[in-house]
This record gives structure tokens, C-alpha cells and sequence, in this order.
């Protein structure tokens, strides 16, 4: 089977999002990657590399500069005359795009999935993750989204690709990129980060937020997350939401401080690899799913905490 992998990119670099869907595409068979983009030959060569690639299309056009779905996705339907399926991250990009490649083929989208057991048969999650359901397609072609959490990242080194430009590109005229505001941050991406600090309702406001979960997170170089309580209630914004309609993270140490657990919570972090809690209610759901739980006041332990580390 020979399957395309959509490249996630900044028109600079590969994102690491790529590299797991990589991994899920290797199951299927041969991997050939597409980078669409403006003035993206670096990100070409830079995906050439990555373990197990054979070819990396390479389609360099002003239309492809922001991702647009409605520009990418004709691109990629006409791809699939050569190729049998087609692989996103589940990522915004992923999950924008996808559903029109899918609607261009006529078959069905098979979404976030968490294994390949064969060629036309995945499990994903449903019910927040409370299930996992086993789908088998009839499709000739399939378009599939991939939960990056649940597949091992391919090396980003040792792979020896070819790149080949694609034609084709153009602008469908029915979507215009206006502007993009995207929140810089010294600290590591919540996705990607080995240790996760997250702060939920709890933590009563922005300020306490700030001075309380900030600090531990940079004595551990963690990512900050929030629950939704936390994000609703303006401590942080909203692209720090951790949970079922927020970022679906596996870090290797997960920090919930003040929060209670709720079943969207848990969909986002709870294949964590050790999870530490900290909640003065030792009933709350969150010590269910904990490696490790500290019953007591936030107030006291997470400064504590900062500065014995
Ligand atoms: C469709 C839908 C989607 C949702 N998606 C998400 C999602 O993606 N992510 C998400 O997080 N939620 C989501 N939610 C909301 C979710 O149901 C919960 O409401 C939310 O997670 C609660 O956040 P919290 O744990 O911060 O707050 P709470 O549930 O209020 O918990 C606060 C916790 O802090 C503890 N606490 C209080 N004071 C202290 C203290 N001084 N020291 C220590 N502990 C203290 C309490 O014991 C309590 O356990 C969703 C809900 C719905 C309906």
C-alpha cells in the first residue's frame, strides 16, 4: 500500500506532529510524505530525513503558504490517484483538512486513530476516550487523522528520501488567510513537552495562577496546561486547556494541581506516563488515575515544592 503523509510545517521546519503519523503510515506500507507550503524546499529536505520516507512531494505555490484547507485540499485528492491512503496529524490543520480530502475522494474519514491492526482495520477512542472502538473500512481510499499520543515519534535523522516537485497548486478563491495570532512561549510546546505542569480551578485567579504553577513548571523546564474551569475563568488562555475539546498530551510527568479529575480532564492526559496530583479533597477523581497524590493545600505544597527542587 502506498500511503501520503501530510507534513506539518511552518514553511521553516518539519513540526514533530509529522513524525508520529510517520510511525502509523510505516504500518500500512510505503511512506511518501507532502509538503505544502510557500518557499518550503528547507522543510523538503528536512522530511527527506526522516527514517523509513521513500519520497516527499513537494508542493511550493503561494496558495499552500497558510494551510488552507480549501487550497490543500484539491491538491491531495489529486494526489491519491497514486496512492492509497492519505495521513494527517490530528492537529487543527490535520482535522480542517482531512474531511475535505475525504468528501473530494466520496469515502468515509476515519478519525484520531489509535492503532493499525491491518490495512483496512484501526481502533480510535469514542465516548472521551471511555471506549475504543475497532473500524474496519470498505473504502479503496482512505483518509485517515492520527492521534500523535498513540504512535512512537519515526527518527528525524537516517532517512534518505527523494524529493519531487507536484504541480497543480492554486488558490480556489474561496478562503483568504487574514492573519494569525500565535502566543510565543520560552517554555516547551504542551504537545511535545516530557513533563506537563496544569493548574485547574483551584488556584482561585490569574495572579495565584501565574506565581503558583509557573515557577514549579520552570524549575522542571515544563509546559504549562490548565483544565477548562481554569480556562473559562480567564487565569490562562485557551490553547492551555488540556482535555476531551482541548490538547491531548502523554508526557512522561504530568502535574494536576487543584484539579478534580472530570472525565474531559482525564481524556486529554491520562496516558501520561506518571501522573502526580495534588488536591486537598482525597476523594476527587483525579487520585484514580494518579501515579503519586498529595492530599493538602495547594497554597502550601506547590511552593514548597518549588523551592525544595
Ligand atoms: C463537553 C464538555 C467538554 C469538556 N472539555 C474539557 C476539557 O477539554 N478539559 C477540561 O479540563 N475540562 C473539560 N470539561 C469540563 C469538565 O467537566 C470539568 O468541569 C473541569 O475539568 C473542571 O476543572 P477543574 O478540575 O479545574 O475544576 P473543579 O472540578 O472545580 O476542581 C477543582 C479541584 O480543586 C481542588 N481544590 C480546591 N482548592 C484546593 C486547594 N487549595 N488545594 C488543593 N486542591 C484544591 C478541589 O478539591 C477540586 O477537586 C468539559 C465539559 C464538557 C461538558
Amino acid at each position: 500500500m502506498k500511503t501520503l503523509v501530510w507534513v506539518e510545517h511552518d514553511n521553516a521546519s518539519v513540526k514533530d506532529a509529522t513524525l508520529a503519523v510517520v510511525t502509523a503510515a510505516a504500518k500500512l506500507g510505503e511512506v511518501h510524505l507532502l509538503v505544502a507550503g510557500s518557499g518550503c524546499a528547507a522543510v523538503a529536505a528536512e522530511a527527506a530525513k526522516i527514517a523509513g520516507v521513500g519520497k516527499v512531494h513537494l508542493a511550493d505555490d503561494a496558495s499552500l503558504a497558510n494551510a488552507l484547507a480549501e487550497n490543500a485540499a484539491p491538491l491531495i485528492a489529486g494526489l491519491m490517484d497514486s496512492h492509497d491512503a492519505v495521513l494527517f496529524p490530528a492537529t487543527s490543520n490535520g482535522k480542517n483538512i482531512a474531511p475535505r480530502v475525504a468528501a473530494l475522494l466520496d469515502v468515509m474519514q476515519i478519525s484520531d486513530i489509535l492503532s493499525v491492526e491491518s490495512a483496512d482495520t484501526f481502533t480510535r477512542p469514542i465516548y472521551a476516550g471511555n471506549a475504543i472502538a475497532t473500524v474496519q473500512t470498505s473504502d479503496k481510499k482512505l483518509v485517515i487523522t492520527v492521534r500523535g499520543t498513540a504512535f512512537a515519534k519515526a527518527d528525524a535523522t537516517g532517512g534518505s528520501g527523494t524529493v519531487e516537485a507536484v504541480s497543480g497548486a492554486s488558490d480556489a478563491g474561496i478562503s483568504k488567510f487574514v492573519s494569525a495570532e500565535i502566543a510565543k512561549s520560552e517554555r516547551p510546546e504542551l504537545t511535545s513537552a516530557k513533563v506537563i505542569v496544569s493548574g485547574g480551578r483551584a488556584l482561585q485567579n490569574s495572579e495565584n495562577f501565574h506565581s503558583i504553577i509557573e515557577p514549579l513548571a520552570d524549575k522542571l523546564g515544563a509546559a504549562v496546561g490548565a483544565s477548562r474551569a481554569a480556562v473559562d475563568a480567564g487565569y490562562v488562555p485557551n490553547d492551555y486547556q488540556v482535555g476531551q475539546t482541548g490538547k491531548i498530551v502523554a508526557p512522561e510527568v504530568y502535574i494536576a494541581v487543584g484539579i478534580s479529575g472530570a472525565i474531559q480532564h482525564l481524556a486529554g492526559m491520562k496516558d501520561s506516563k506518571t501522573i502526580i496530583a495534588i488536591n486537598k479533597d482525597e476523594d476527587a477523581p483525579i487520585f484514580q488515575v494518579a501515579d503519586i497524590g498529595l492530599v493538602g493545600d495547594l497554597f502550601k505544597i506547590v511552593p514548597e515544592l518549588t523551592e525544595k527542587l
